[in-house]
C-alpha cells in the first residue's frame, strides 16, 4: 500500500519518475562475479539456520560479548547484498539508522530500504562516536528546532517501547548562562520556548547561587533552565536500537562505501540555465566499495544524502557544486573536529547528582556522569576553521581547564580520565539542519547539517524523511523552511542555541 502512496508522490513531482524497483531479473550489474543460484541458496538457508539457532539457544555472556555482538547486529549478511532498492540511504549512524527505522515502520515490505555505511562496527569506534556527552535541549530560538527536540525527548522517553533498548534518558535539565549583552536574548528565547510547550524558567543570579552554591556567577546576568525534558541519553543505545529495530522491520544495512554515482539522462526533460538548455540527468545508482574490495552498484528509486560530515563530499559525486545552474551551488558542509573529557576530581562538595548540564557564556560544557561521580567537560564553540580537522594536543589543559576552574567555585584541578574526538557535521550557510528534496535532483534527499544536534534531532528528522517520501509532505512538524531551496535563494534561518 505505501509503495503506492510513493509512487503517487514522485508522479506529482510531474518531471523525472523513477521506477519502484521490484525485480532482480533485469541485474546488469556486470562488475562482480555472482555465485550459481542453487550456492546463493543454501547460503541463504544456512544463514537462516544459524539465526534460527541462536534465537533457541539463549546464552549467558559477558558484558564485552555482548557490546561486540551489539556492534554487529542489523548488518545484512554479504550473501543478502542489495542490488536494487527503492530507498537507499546513504550513512547509518543517527539521522540514516533513524530514516530507515521511520520508512521501514511505516511501510514495512511496502519499500525496500537500503542503508549503506562505510564504517561498521561503529559503536565501538571511538574516533567517529560521541558518546559521553548525549545532550538534549530545547534552548532555540527557531520552532522547528524546539518542536523537533521536544520530539527527541519524547522518543527518548519512550525508547524502550519504541526500539526494544532504553536509552537512559536522564532529565537532569540545561543550564544555560548568558552575559548582560545575551541576557534579553536569553529571556526571549524562554517566551518562546514556552510557548511551543519547552519547560525553561529564567533564574536571577541570585536565585543561581541558592540553587547551586559551588557556581560563581560574578559575570552571570541570568541563566535559563530547562526543566524535565532536558537531559542526555545513552547515544551507544541510540543507535543500536534504531538500527537494530530497522533491521527487525526489514532494512538492510550494508557495510559499503559510495564512491561514485550513474546518472540516467531523461531526454523527456529539459532543465534551462541561463541560455542553455540541458537534459535532465537523474541519479540512477550508487556505486559502492565493499569491504572485501569488490566494486558493486544499488539501482535506487530514491537516495537519501545522510552521510554527516562527509555529505559536501558525497552531493560533489552527484555534481552537486559543480555541474551547470542550480547545480553549481555546493552543499554548505565542513567537518568539524570536537573533544568532550571525562574528568575526575578529589574535591568535595562537588556539583552533585541533581546537577544539571550547564552551557556557560565562552561555550563550555559540563555536566555530572551520574552515579560514577565523574564530570563531562568540552567546548560547544569548536568550528574555528584552525580547528577543522586536527585533533589538537592537550585541549582540554589549553582550551577547557581555565573557563572550568572560573565557573566551579569547590572544583580542585580535575583529572582527565578519558577525551573523546569526534567530527561533526557543521552547516556554514546558517547552522541549521538541511533537510528535504534537492533542489535539482527529484530523487534525492538531504539530511544533513545539524552542527553538533543530529543525536538528539534524529528521531524527528528521521520521521520527517519518511513522511516526505511516503506521503508527499510534511505530516507532523512542518519543516519546509529548512529546504535545500534556502540555499539556492541565498536566505539563511539562525538560530541562537547556545549549545
Ligand atoms: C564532541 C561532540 C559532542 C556532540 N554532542 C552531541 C550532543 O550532545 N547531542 C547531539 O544531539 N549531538 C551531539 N553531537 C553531534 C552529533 O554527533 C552529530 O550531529 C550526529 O552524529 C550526526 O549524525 P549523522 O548520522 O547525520 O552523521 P554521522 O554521525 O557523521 O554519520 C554519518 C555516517 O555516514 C557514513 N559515511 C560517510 N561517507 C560515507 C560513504 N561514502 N559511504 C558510506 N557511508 C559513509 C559515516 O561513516 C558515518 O557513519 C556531538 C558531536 C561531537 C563531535
Amino acid at each position: 500500500m505505501k509503495g503506492l502512496s510513493l509512487t503517487r508522490f514522485l508522479n506529482s513531482r510531474n518531471c523525472y519518475r523513477p521506477t519502484l524497483i521490484r525485480s532482480f531479473s533485469d541485474n546488469n550489474d556486470n562488475r562482480t562475479e555472482h555465485p550459481h543460484p542453487i550456492q546463493r541458496t543454501f547460503k541463504l538457508l544456512r544463514n537462516d539456520m544459524r539465526k534460527i539457532k541462536k534465537f533457541l539457544t539463549p546464552s549467558i555472556k559477558q558484558h564485552e560479548e555482548v557490546e561486540e555482538e551489539k556492534t554487529h547486529v542489523g548488518i545484512t549478511d554479504e550473501n543478502e547484498f542489495q542490488t536494487h532498492c527503492d530507498v537507499l540511504v546513504i550513512g547509518g549512524r543517527g539521522v540514516g539508522a533513524s530514516i530507515a527505522y521511520w520508512l521501514k515502520k511505516k511501510a514495512r515490505d511496502g519499500l525496500n530500504v537500503v542503508v549503506i555505511e562505510r564504517d561498521y562496527p561503529l559503536l565501538n569506534n571511538k574516533a567517529c562516536l560521541t558518546l559521553p556527552v548525549g545532550g538534549l535541549h530545547q534552548q532555540f530560538l527557531l520552532p522547528e528546532n524546539i518542536e523537533m527536540a521536544l520530539y527527541g525527548a519524547e522518543f527518548m522517553r519512550n525508547s524502550k517501547e519504541k526500539l526494544g533498548v532504553d536509552v537512559n534518558f536522564d532529565p537532569q535539565g540545561f543550564l544555560t548562562l548568558a552575559s548582560e549583552e545575551n541576557a534579553e536574548t536569553l529571556k526571549r528565547m524562554s517566551q518562546i520556548q514556552n510557548e511551543f510547550g519547552a519547560r525553561t524558567e529564567i533564574l536571577t543570579p541570585e536565585r543561581l547561587k541558592v540553587k547551586y552554591p559551588w557556581l560563581n556567577v560574578e559575570d552571570v546576568a541570568l541563566g535559563c533552565q530547562g526543566l524535565e525534558r532536558h537531559g542526555w541519553f545513552d547515544a551507544n543505545n541510540l543507535l543500536f536500537g534504531l538500527r537494530s529495530r530497522a533491521s527487525d522491520y526489514g532494512a538492510h544495512f550494508i557495510k559499503a562505501e559510495l564512491i561514485d554515482f550513474e546518472f540516467q539522462s531523461d531526454t523527456d526533460v529539459v532543465v534551462e540555465s541561463g541560455t542553455t538548455v540541458n537534459t535532465y540527468r537523474a541519479l540512477d545508482k550508487a556505486i559502492v566499495k565493499t569491504p572485501n574490495g569488490d566494486t558493486r552498484t544499488i539501482k535506487f528509486a530514491i537516495c537519501v544524502l545522510a552521510a554527516g560530515s562527509n555529505s559536501e563530499q558525497i552531493a560533489r559525486l552527484a555534481k552537486i557544486g559543480t555541474g551547470p545552474g542550480i547545480l553549481k551551488v555546493p552543499l554548505p558542509i565542513q567537518r568539524r573536529n570536537c573533544c568532550s573529557h571525562i574528568l575526575s576530581t578529589d574535591a568535595i562538595n562537588t556539583p552533585g547528582l541533581g546537577t544539571p548540564c550547564i552551557v556557560d557564556l565562552n561555550g563550555l560544557y559540563f555536566r555530572r556522569d551520574g552515579l560514577t561521580g565523574n564530570y563531562i567537560a568540552g567546548l560547544t564553540n569548536c568550528t574555528d576553521s584552525n580547528n577543522e580537522n586536527v585533533p589538537e594536543q592537550n585541549h582540554f589543559e589549553n582550551n577547557v581547564l581555565q573557563h572550568l576552574m572560573h565557573r566551579m567555585k569547590t572544583f580542585k584541578k580535575p583529572h582527565v580520565i578519558e577525551t573523546w574526538e569526534s567530527f561533526y557535521e557543521y552547516n556554514v550557510f546558517d547552522e541549521n539542519g538541511i533537510l528535504g528534496p534537492h533542489s535539482y535532483y527529484n530523487n534525492l534527499y538531504i539530511a544533513t547539517g545539524f552542527s553538533a544536534l543530529g543525536l538528539q534531532q534524529s528521531p524527528a528528522v528521521g520521521r520527517a524523511i519518511s513522511e516526505l517520501i511516503i506521503d508527499g509532505q510534511f505530516r507532523t512538524i512542518d519543516l519546509t523552511r529548512f529546504g535545500f531551496d534556502r540555499i539556492i535563494l541565498d536566505q539563511p534561518i539562525f538560530d541562537y542555541a547556545f549549545m
